[in-house]
């Protein structure tokens, strides 16, 4: 526990932070370990993920409102969802 003081000092909050203990009892369902969710609805976007209120301006990876058990796939969503709007930028056919 810091003192108030201490508070005011970024460093030594910093080192405070790095020397927390976290005690790893279990791991919890695998509902609750999905870190993050929402996004962009994919009903505002067009094919391409482009904001269709937005010309020009799309949407990839974590920006999306995706919800699913990924599990050490995300990189990979985000890469693949990725290419979409890089094709639509590039012209290319998908
Ligand atoms: C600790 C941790 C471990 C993970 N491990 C894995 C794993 O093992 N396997 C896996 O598949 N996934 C893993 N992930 C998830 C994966 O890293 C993310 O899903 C992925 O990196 C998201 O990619 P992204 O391009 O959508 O977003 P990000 O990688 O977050 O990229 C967004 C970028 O936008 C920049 N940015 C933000 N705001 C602005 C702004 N206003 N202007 C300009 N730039 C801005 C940010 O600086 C950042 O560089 C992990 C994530 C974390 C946090």
């Amino acid at each position: 526990m810091l003192s108030k003081e201490a508070f005011a000092d970024a460093e030594t909050v910093a080192r405070a932070i790095k020397a927390l203990p976290v005690r790893l009892l279990r791991a919890r369902p695998i509902e609750e370990a999905i870190s993050t969710a929402s996004g962009v609805p994919f009903e505002t976007m067009n094919d391409r993920l482009m904001i269709e209120r937005l010309p020009g301006v799309f949407c990839a990876g974590e920006m999306l409102d995706w919800e699913a058990p990924t599990g050490g796939y995300l990189l990979t969503g985000c890469f693949a969802t990725a290419r979409l709007p890089l094709r639509a930028c590039t012209s290319a056919p998908s």
